[in-house]
């Protein structure tokens, strides 16, 4: 019997493997030469003015609070609001840098809540992190209103939001499909194996202001600064160069771009597929009792539908799991509230939506080798299970 998981990456080998083919013959794998062509390819697609290719969203996200933290003159201990509801990169991120994360509550679509996010606000807030669970954007616009009325920097945590884009403002009035990140100070992608555009590890920065992103890209190469060398020396002595900050080993490399180049190709005919799934669960979920749906605000935002996250309402979320192993479903659970982790139960006790749904919450399966068979089985499997 055909084994269901919850997450599944879709690669184009033949493809991938000639553009990586082209790398080996060059004898160029590391960064530039592809990675550059892919923050091009990444810039046309999303629109935004800035794109650096990483290793990674988590050395991304802490690599926004390293550079706002010097620009910004924020000190130890400042805070950052965030959500228990996130994958821990997102957390691990703000304590990387000795800064304080608070926690707030999320709201139904699982993002943080406008009215428990403005509660959290105190002088020390300097930003927020956002993330947009599954591809939804809850209340961000809203949000982003709230953070310049506060001067508080928002960075924007897209590790699902590959192909999100706002197609209303929220007084209704139409965009043209604008891809999310437009309006953060930093948005920070994935390009993690499992992720809606899937490399094997990978992530892309994208700073609004292009000071900030010209300084990310000295400190994803160890704080090398070759470019005042370059000017000095009119091009020549390329082998010299000053270190005057101490950076890191984040950048991206050649090899991934290539995988990077070809997904993102195919992201919008992918993230349709997935659009196409969460109809098909909608419609056979619709009347089920006993469960919530999260829906994104499809009037506003289109999802890249990164995930398909339903709530157990009565039921013991755990032995549903167990119930759907023993059909070859391996649904998932994004996530568990930050806050029951060792590392940050200090902190736990303030998010009380956070700490129900966290209990409550299953990922069913959704990726691009789930047939309408495959959906009509584990919608039919979830309704025995509920109703038994
Ligand atoms: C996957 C994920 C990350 C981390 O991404 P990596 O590229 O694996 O570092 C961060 N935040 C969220 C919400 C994620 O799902």
């Amino acid at each position: 019997m055909k084994k269901i998981n919850v997450l599944k990456p879709k690669f184009r080998t033949k493809e991938i493997l000639s553009e990586i083919e082209e790398c080996l013959d060059r004898g160029w794998t590391g960064m530039g030469y592809k990675t550059e062509l892919f923050e091009e390819a990444w810039k046309d697609y999303t629109n935004l003015p800035n794109a650096h290719f990483i290793s990674s969203n988590t050395v991304g996200l802490h690599l926004a609070l390293n550079i706002f933290k010097k620009k910004y003159n924020w000190t130890d201990g400042d805070e950052i609001i965030t959500t228990p509801l996130t994958f821990i990169s997102t957390n691990h991120a703000i304590k990387y840098e000795n800064l304080t994360p608070v926690f707030a509550d999320v709201d139904e679509y699982l993002c943080i809540d406008i009215e428990d996010f403005k509660k959290k606000i105190t002088p020390k807030t300097k930003a927020l992190i956002y993330v947009g669970i599954g591809g939804n954007c809850g209340d961000l616009q809203s949000i982003k209103y709230i953070c310049e009325k506060h001067n508080i920097k928002l960075i924007l945590d897209a590790a699902h939001m590959a192909g999100t884009s706002i197609i209303k403002n929220h007084h209704g009035v139409a965009f043209t499909d604008e891809h999310v990140g437009q309006h953060a100070d930093v948005t920070v992608f994935s390009f993690q194996a499992v992720k809606n555009l899937p490399t094997a590890d990978s992530g892309m920065i994208c700073f609004k202001d292009s000071e900030d992103d010209k300084k990310a890209r000295k400190l994803t190469w160890l704080g090398i600064d070759k470019d005042t060398f370059n000017r000095s020396s009119k091009g020549s002595y390329k082998w010299k160069y000053n270190v005057d900050e101490l950076g890191f080993k984040y950048h991206g490399n050649s090899i991934m771009a290539s995988i990077g180049l070809v997904q993102l190709k195919y992201l919008e005919e992918d993230n349709n597929r997935r659009r196409e799934i969460t109809t098909l669960y909608d419609e056979k979920l619709k009347d089920l009792k006993g469960i919530k749906i999260i829906k994104d605000n499809p009037n506003i935002y289109k999802s890249s539908r990164h995930l398909y996250q339903i709530r157990i309402l009565e039921k013991d979320r755990d032995s549903i799991m167990n119930k759907f192993y023993e059909k070859n479903i391996f649904p998932g659970v994004h996530y568990i509230d930050n806050t029951e982790y060792d590392l940050y139960k200090e902190y736990n006790g303030n998010c009380p939506n956070a700490s129900q749904y966290s209990k409550e919450l299953i990922t069913l399966p959704i990726h691009l080798d789930i047939s309408n068979e495959d959906i009509t089985y584990i919608t039919n499997t979830l309704k025995s299970i509920i109703n038994e």
